[in-house]
């Protein structure tokens, strides 16, 4: 990478060559257990319940089940908090300097399986072929939170004290949102940092764009359609008397016209070192239009393409660069928007309707600088492993967005898999080794080791 590096305000640890190399034999006498951890972590359904109510696949509370053992085995003391009824956050703590605190997090919800016929086995049975583990979790990303909890086992077997407090954030909703992990990151203030061990494919990701949902609601004026005519000959020929409506739709689409000018703009004139160009797009994702205005804010009457529609709305998924803040992106936005309704007469007049954190949904950007502590930490951590460190964004989203928003350095680092979201998720056991033994190194490397 080429970004200059400054002076960060905690060094990481030197770590001695042995050190790596016991860690690293330790995770691989532990290979077969973090395979059976993953296994026990997939056979128990823990489908985030905003995507399908079903308490037999609601099972997040016994998936924290399982992490509580794990970690109460390890000497960490647990404690459970919930950010919603019957869904508990997990958080374990082993005694440390706050200095050197370090948090290893993951989410314990799964996404729906979807079609099951679309599965060559069973989403929650796990089943093994070759170097793959197959299962709805395996990847994303209950395969972390194996490699995680076995980076500790390996830190117990190897008899390291760390001089940082090491904490294991286990957290309900991140497919939803996000609001376990913002719950964990609001009752960690002072935590010095936090490493996610979503799916990467071994590459350090300590960046991600920030996303925002934006809904912007145009209004017209309804009539008929037998008077159409009148948006081309504004007076009515045979009673002469003006009419006129103002069809919404066509509102709308003038608006995805221009939306996609301000996106092509973005795209061709900002970058960030490690992102792919034009990654920070405007995408309209729901648009919906009709007659008057339901108390939901969306159009109370639907179906009937002779009423001229006066009311449309349209939804924005918009990423922008780690670099970039918010406020800013907002602010830019509801200027263009500004600035495209007053070249109008109706919308100058009605001006669009501008309405943030759709579903409250809101996701800052990442950006933890290349020298810092932590990055620095799983980078030497990786590289200490025989590879050469890949450092780049990361392209979706994460709970690192969550963290980052109260102040705590997050990376992302995970294992390798495919099918995320899909069917046929799995996870290459060879990388969950590799992650677990990276993190072990890099705990030390970040927390310190008492002498
Ligand atoms: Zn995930």
């Amino acid at each position: 990478m080429t970004e200059a590096r400054t002076q960060a305000s905690t060094e990481p640890a030197a770590v001695p060559a042995d050190l790596t190399q016991k860690l690293r034999r330790a995770v691989e006498a532990r290979a077969d257990d973090l395979v059976d951890l993953l296994a026990r972590l997939i056979r128990i359904p823990s489908v985030n319940p905003k995507f399908l109510v079903d308490p037999a696949f609601n099972r997040e509370p016994a998936v924290q089940d399982l992490i509580e053992a794990e970690l109460a085995s390890l000497g960490f003391a647990t404690e459970r908090s919930f950010p919603w009824p019957d869904r508990p956050n997990l958080i374990g703590r082993r005694a440390g300097s706050a200095a050197r605190s370090l948090a290893l997090c993951g989410h314990v919800d799964v996404v729906p399986h979807g079609d099951l016929g679309q599965w060559s086995s069973g989403p929650y049975e796990p089943r093994i072929d070759g170097d793959r583990l197959y299962g709805r979790g395996a990847s994303d990303m209950k395969g972390g939170i194996a490699a995680a909890l076995v980076a500790c086992r390996a830190l117990a077997d190897v008899g390291v004290v760390l001089d940082g407090r090491l904490e294991f954030h286990a957290v309900v909703d991140e497919e939803g949102g996000g609001t376990g992990a913002m719950a964990a990151a609001a009752a960690s203030a002072g935590l010095a940092g936090v490493l996610i061990a979503e799916p990467s494919g071994g590459v350090l990701r300590p960046w991600a764009g920030g996303l925002e949902w934006v809904r912007v609601t145009l209004r017209g004026l309804s009539g008929h359609s037998a008077r159409r005519f009148a948006s081309i000959y504004p007076v009515d020929p045979v009673n002469d008397v003006p009419v006129r409506s103002v069809n919404a739709i066509e509102l709308g689409t003038r608006l995805l016209a221009a939306v996609r000018e301000l996106e092509t703009q973005w795209g061709l004139t900002r970058r960030f070192p490690g992102m792919p160009a034009g990654m920070n797009t405007i995408s309209p994702g729901v648009m919906v239009a009709g007659c008057g205005e339901g108390p939901d804010g969306l159009p109370a009457l639907l179906g009937n393409p002779a009423m001229v529609p006066d009311i449309c709305v349209i939804d924005f998924d918009m990423k922008f660069l780690p670099h970039e803040r918010s406020a800013d992106i907002r602010r830019e936005f509801e200027d263009w928007i500004g600035h495209f309704a007053k070249s109008d007469p109706w919308l100058r007049e009605h001006p669009p309707e501008i309405r943030w954190e759709l579903g409250d949904l809101h996701f800052p950007p990442v950006n933890t600088p290349l020298d810092h502590p932590l990055t620095r930490s799983v980078e030497a951590a990786i590289r200490a492993s025989g590879r050469e460190p890949v450092i780049a964004g990361m392209l979706g989203v994460t709970d690192a967005a969550h963290y980052t928003a109260r102040g705590i350095p997050a990376v992302v680092f995970g294992p390798t898999g495919g099918g995320q979201h899909g069917p046929d998720e799995f996870v290459l056991m060879s990388s969950l080794t590799e992650t677990a033994a990276v993190i072990a190194d890099s705990v030390v490397r970040f927390c310190g080791v008492r002498a």
